[in-house]
């Protein structure tokens, strides 16, 4: 049985979609004025790993991301580079799918931009106004909160206590300093859209709620975000949505806690701040994973750079026994015994842990185990069966592989498709193996050493040494 931690009823809670085998979801995508960093990252990768959960438990999975691409930052954005707003919140489109391709998060079903639902967001706006949830000054639209009973039910915070605290947008339109934009009347030179209240554009909370309820229908199953978004987003996404369709917006309620550098806020301004990008270039995506899966996705995240090299350490055990697998599963020897071992509760072990409020890393402590006692057969006797290699493959590829995103099954033993560059390689393995034998170690390193540089890593074993290459 899955459980969930649902942050509007701040329990767990056993996880029963609305209409199985089917599940609707929807996370919080990226405002897209630059490159998302490695904050958004947790958020992005940590909702990849339950969606991935939840198609291993045969769930069919409706996985929807917004992209916020109309949006004061993309405005400031394009005035700053002297650009159309159009034009930067494209670029920076096509930089987010580079990026969380190279992350290896598995793509949505549908990405939809608000720019593209403008008909649907304004009919949502209509219908609260229509309500009485909503009012128009002038031209700009704001929801009142004080029209909406529940109110703080997802932040549990209460309408009072908001209006004495200090961060509120003062506007003086409002009727209360908690109403806030569903529309925004048009400013010279920024891109407006026609609505029955004049030119103007969206707020961000309301096109979440149109997006949403367009593709995943009017009460779902899962909508997650990070920490910062509980209040005020969800809360007045919630508002919207319960207030326009009069019915339950969203069972579970899912939050990715904050990710801080070094015990500090990661900031431009503080000189700690990665972009996901950047990150990538010297680390594989793998050990980005792991090192997010290897803390509760609820709680905060101290990131450093040893974090990340120490899940690159991690992950050489991993990799190590992949290619061993991969060996052995060419060989296919029947020679080998197949030694009793107990797959099916390593299984059992890494379900439960996910089934606890996706506890990854519970689950990843079980893969670690795993290849240790498998690493423990191999060394207690001289040859193992390949149809041993088979389940250990079958085991890492639906829980590594598949579900957390840590390792790379593929035989990486041969360079895809390059024929000169596996021959070129080879004869440099045979020239260091020639320095080798005649004592000449400076050479030889210097081969192994030039060869990493450029990505490919040479592994020794007993009787022969293979190489590997780490992917761009
Ligand atoms: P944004 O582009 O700022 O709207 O954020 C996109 C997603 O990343 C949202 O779900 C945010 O809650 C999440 N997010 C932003 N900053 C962080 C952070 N430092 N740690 C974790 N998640 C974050
Ligand atoms: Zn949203």
């Amino acid at each position: 049985m899955l459980s969930i931690y649902n942050t509007l009823t701040k329990q767990k809670e056993e996880f029963k979609p609305i209409n199985p085998p089917n599940v609707n979801m929807y996370v919080c995508g990226p405002t897209v004025y630059d490159y998302f960093h490695i904050g958004n990252a947790r958020s992005f990768i940590m909702a990849d790993i339950i969606r991935r959960y939840l198609e291993y438990k045969n769930y069919k999975v409706k996985y929807v991301m917004n992209l916020t691409d109309v949006d004061d930052k993309i405005i400031k954005k394009s005035i700053q580079e002297n650009k159309e707003a159009k034009s930067v919140a494209e670029d920076f489109v096509k930089a987010f799918f580079e990026d969380i391709n190279k992350l290896k998060i598995k793509p949505a079903d549908i990405y939809p931009k608000a720019t593209e639902h403008m008909n649907d967001i304004t009919k949502l706006i209509e219908e609260l106004e229509d309500k009485g949830f909503a009012y128009n000054v002038d031209g700009n639209v704001f929801y009142d909160v004080s029209k909406f009973k529940d109110y703080g039910k997802l932040s549990g915070k209460k309408i009072d206590d908001l209006e004495s605290g200090a961060r509120i947008e003062i506007n003086e339109e409002k009727k209360n300093p908690l109403d806030f934009s569903l529309w925004k009347k048009a400013k010279p030179g920024e891109p407006f859209w026609s609505s029955r209240w004049g030119n103007g554009r969206p707020g961000w909370h309301i096109e979440c709620s149109a997006m949403s309820c367009k593709h995943l229908g009017e009460t779902f199953d899962i909508h997650a975000g990070g920490n910062d978004l509980i209040f005020p987003h969800h809360e007045n996404e919630i508002a919207q949505s319960e207030a326009a369709n009069g019915k339950k917006f969203v069972n579970y309620w899912i939050h990715f806690g904050f990710l801080n550098i070094n015990d500090e806020k990661m900031s431009k301004s503080l000189g700690n701040f990665f972009t996901a990008r950047d990150i990538v270039k010297k680390y594989s995506p793998e050990a980005v994973r792991l090192s997010f899966a290897q803390t509760n996705y609820a709680g905060p995240l101290n990131f450093s750079e040893e974090l990340l090299s120490s899940a690159e350490k991690g992950l050489e055990k991993l990799r190590n026994l992949a290619d061993k697998t991969n060996e052995e599963l060419k060989n296919k020897s029947k020679d080998g015994i197949f030694p009793e071992f107990d797959f099916a509760r390593y299984e059992k072990n890494f379900e439960a842990a996910m089934d606890d409020d996706f506890n990854t890393p519970q689950a990843s402590a079980v893969i670690f185990d795993f290849a240790r006692e498998v690493n423990k057969a191999a060394a207690e006797n001289a040859s193992l069966h390949f149809e041993f290699y088979q389940s250990v493959k079958s085991f890492l590829g639906k829980t590594a592989e598949e579900v957390l995103g840590i390792l790379d099954l593929s035989d990486q033993s041969q360079l895809s498709g390059n024929s000169i560059e596996n021959e070129l390689i080879e004869l440099l393995i045979k020239l260091r193996a020639e320095a080798k034998i005649e004592k000449n170690f400076k050479l030889s390193d210097k081969i192994r050493d030039s060869l990493k540089e450029i990505g490919i890593i040479l592994q020794d074993s007993k009787d022969r040494t293979t190489f590997k290459k780490n992917k761009p």
